[in-house]
């Protein structure tokens, strides 16, 4: 496959844009290096490049292009907000619409605020937890992403119960002192971090089921767990729902079937992002009416946004959420899964490559080992060149996938069978390079 174009743009992008790109996740450095593929042109389940080559996609941006690229009815939307001004700086009747769309679907969300991004909506939970608390540490959990802020860019220290160490340069070791990092799935842990910090957490973070060290979810008892230990040591339970919320079902986390007692699993605050905004940028946090009500201008934590729920993003997570609330949409969206996901194992296992996939409805991840995968410890444990050179096999062949081995692949509601018979095609003949590249 000729890509010279993408390549001679990403020379070009590196004398411009620090590193070429516009986020370290879009570069090739964790495959191998190179120069990323320059994307011109997206529809439905499907990306064309700079070299005009077709690729199916199942990076969906990270997350957000559930409904596929130029939805129709998101175009429609948004086209519509920009001919109605793009931005206002003044309350619109948009936002309360959407506000009411969250709150229906998770309904520990009593009152909502609209930001940017899924980083400026963690970093103000963290915020409105500690005014509420009066507190000042966090817990949170190994191999959790929960965007760029300074407190959640801390690693572990050198166990459960010692304070964090800056996990980014340019975030002072003051405020890793604030984190306190545990293994996910694991209470004990968590208890013992309790039982050492306790009185200084204001709030335990997660995401309740993980996206960010492959599909992770969380074992049976363990979200009730972590409720009861943190709500009896009078901290807030925040939950990171910024991938999860409506990627498995029309809703969230905590009313998705097959979890712990829902009524045991309520967080005070819940972080959005991604999907809710139908690829324009917007996060968003909510809880509990007497904690959102410490926020600015009702309460003392401050937050404010230029761009916070302008009439554009807002009217593109409308119009997906929509596309979403259709029948039996994420049904289609695990049936496809499900071929795929049994087509790439039994794929796998022709040619003797190690594969274990973690599925949740109609996203999965693919991990090149032997082991199951519960933590991040056993995420870390697999084998990453494998991953490259899959990678860049089926990049060749017309597949993106996320250029991380910890990144899932997210089907959308355009995918079809054809789609997946030319991806298990790709995979076959990708497994079988590898197996006579060993
Ligand atoms: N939290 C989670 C769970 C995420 O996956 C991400 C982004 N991948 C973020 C927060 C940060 O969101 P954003 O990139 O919109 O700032």
């Amino acid at each position: 496959m000729n890509r010279s174009t993408s390549e001679q743009l990403y020379q070009e992008a590196l004398q411009h844009i620090v590193g070429g790109v516009n986020s370290p996740s879009r570069s090739f450095k964790a495959v191998g290096g190179g120069a990323p593929v320059f994307m011109k042109r997206g529809s439905g389940a499907h990306f064309w490049d700079e070299d005009g080559n077709k690729y199916i996609d199942y990076l969906a941006a990270y997350g957000p292009i559930i409904t596929g690229h130029a939805h129709p009815h998101i175009t429609a939307a948004i086209t519509e907000a920009a001919e109605n001004g793009i931005l206002y700086g003044t309350p619109t009747r948009l936002e309360i619409k959407l506000a009411k769309m969250l709150k229906e679907a998770i309904p520990s969300m009593d009152k909502v605020r609209f930001v940017n991004s899924g980083t400026e909506a963690v970093m103000t939970t963290i915020r409105v937890a500690r005014a509420y608390t009066k507190r000042s540490k966090i817990v949170k959990f190994a191999g959790c992403y929960h965007g760029h802020s300074d407190l959640v860019l801390v690693a572990a220290g050198s166990g459960p119960s010692t304070l964090g160490i800056p996990d980014s340069a340019g975030v002072p070791q003051s405020i890793a002192q604030e984190v306190i990092t545990v293994p996910f799935n694991d209470l004990e842990a968590l208890r013992e971090a309790l039982d050492k910090w306790g009185e200084e957490v204001a709030a335990v973070m997660v995401e309740p089921i993980v996206g960010n060290f492959g599909m992770v979810m969380p074992k049976p008892g363990f979200l009730e767990g972590l409720c009861k230990l943190t709500h009896d040591n009078g901290s807030l339970v925040i939950y990171d729902e910024v991938i999860t919320a409506f990627r498995f079902h029309y809703g969230s986390t905590q009313t998705y079937a097959g979890l712990d007692n829902h009524e045991d699993i309520i967080p005070d605050l819940t972080a959005l992002g991604k999907i809710i905004g139908g690829g324009l940028p917007i996060g968003a946090y909510g809880g509990r009416k007497h904690v959102m009500e410490q926020v600015a201008p009702l309460g003392p934590a401050y937050q404010a946004g230029t761009m916070a729920g302008n009439p554009a993003s807002i009217s593109a997570g409308i119009a997906c959420l929509e596309v979403l609330r259709g029948e039996g949409v994420y049904e289609e969206m695990e049936r496809l899964a499900i071929r795929l996901v049994d087509g790439l194992q039994a794929s796998a296992a022709r040619h003797g490559i190690p594969l274990t996939i973690n599925r949740i409805r109609g996203a999965f991840s693919t991990h090149f080992c032997d082991h199951p995968i519960t933590d991040y410890e056993e995420a870390q444990d697999t084998d990453g060149e494998m991953f490259a050179s899959f990678f860049r096999h089926m990049l060749d062949r017309g597949i993106n996938l996320a250029p991380s081995k910890y990144e899932a692949w997210f089907l959308t509601t355009e995918h079809t069978d054809e789609d997946i018979d030319a991806t298990l095609e790709a995979a076959e003949d990708s497994f079988r390079a590898m197996s006579a590249e060993r």
